[in-house]
């Protein structure tokens, strides 16, 4: 059981009541739930995504972002003029910088410089203090997520949002993403699919819906180069390959992924995920990134799985705006030896 807090409740339910949201945070959540017409057609399934993308910040981080920035303000931790201090792959970072804005904070965000230039400019013009560092593995102290660990501590003022390890991210999703999935399909949901980078969204998710109903099967996707498809199917952390996938897989099992319940586990390779992303651009008219690619294959392997008539749900993490210069770039994607997928005509 995970205790419940307030996360972006109160906005939200003033916007419902009044169809006016309390600035940037009362437009955060309450994202739609979009049936994935060919997908669902082709499995006989209803596969049903989170349009996460449609947050105001573009991504499901801005739900995250939100709720540990609430929690450092209601323990105290965060003063006006105050820093937020993050390592990110670059969306919780995107949205920690909005909302620093919104309530008067300062950004300073730490990332790795293998991510896309989009999100990396994108946080410089939000205003953000903008860090690039190689992408070493956590083990290093360089690594991203320690040094913003130890830039937070030597920055008067600051605090670290530690997404990996504090628990407002999942408890932001148990309080949000989960209860809006649980009304947006009646109760009707019989599974629940996503790739895990924090573990935040899955984890939070998961958690809700089996206390509703213990019956609905939670699936982790996970990218090649994660050690979590073999800790979920075979409890020893080894990672296999590599992705170009962005924000997602992870080498070890975070605080937020840990005491999640999973009952099966699906990896997608990348090429998979990259014709999953150019078939939803094409048959649905939705631009989206790459662990999108991940998710909704997953989504579909697991409607393979369990067979036709059952109803499962799975997360629209952000857009592909994102990522033009890679996923949408058949130059790039070939200097990776992946496939541009070619328009059916
Ligand atoms: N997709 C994208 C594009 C992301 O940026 C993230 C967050 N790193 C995720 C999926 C995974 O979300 P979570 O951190 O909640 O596991």
């Amino acid at each position: 059981m995970v205790a419940s807090t307030p996360a972006s409740s109160t906005a939200s339910s003033q916007a419902r009541t009044t169809g006016i949201t309390a600035g940037f945070v009362g437009a955060v959540g309450n994202t739609p739930l979009i049936r994935l017409n060919a997908l669902s057609a082709l499995t006989d399934c209803e596969i049903l995504g989170k349009a996460e993308f449609m947050n105001p910040g573009g991504s499901v981080k801005d739900r995250a972002a939100l709720g540990i920035l609430l929690e450092a303000e209601e323990q105290g931790l965060l003063k006006p003029g105050g820093t937020v201090v993050e390592g990110t792959a670059g969306n919780t970072g995107i949205g920690l910088t909005h909302l620093c804005n919104a309530r008067g904070y300062k950004a300073l965000i730490v990332i790795p410089d293998t991510q896309s230039a989009e999100k990396i400019g994108l946080l410089r013009s939000l205003g953000a203090e903008v860090r690039t560092v190689p992408a070493v593995p956590y083990r290093d102290p360089n690594n991203y997520v320690r040094l913003s660990g130890r830039i937070a501590e030597e920055t008067p003022g600051a605090v670290w949002a530690n997404q990996f390890d504090n628990l407002a991210n999942r408890r932001a999703h148990y309080s949000s993403t989960g209860p809006e999935i649980w009304q947006q399909t009646g109760g009707r949901v019989d599974a629940w699919v996503a790739a895990t980078g924090t573990g935040g969204t899955y984890a939070g998710v998961a958690l809700y819906l089996k206390e509703q109903n213990p019956a609905v099967r939670c699936v982790l996707a996970d990218p090649h180069g994660s050690s979590l498809y073999s800790w979920a199917t075979a409890g020893s952390l080894v990672s296999e390959g590599s992705s170009i996938t962005e924000g997602i897989g992870n080498s070890r099992v975070t605080a937020n992924l840990d005491g999640a319940p999973v009952d099966d586990a699906v990896r997608v390779a990348d090429q998979a995920a990259l014709d999953t992303i150019y078939d939803l651009l094409w048959q649905e008219g939705l631009f989206l990134g790459g662990s999108v690619g991940i998710n909704v294959a997953a989504a579909v392997e697991t409607a393979r799985r369990m067979g036709p008539g059952h109803t499962i749900v799975t997360v629209l993490c952000d857009s592909g705006d994102r990522y033009r210069s890679r996923l949408y770039d058949g130059v790039w994607l070939a200097e990776k030896g992946l496939h541009q997928p070619v328009r059916p005509a």
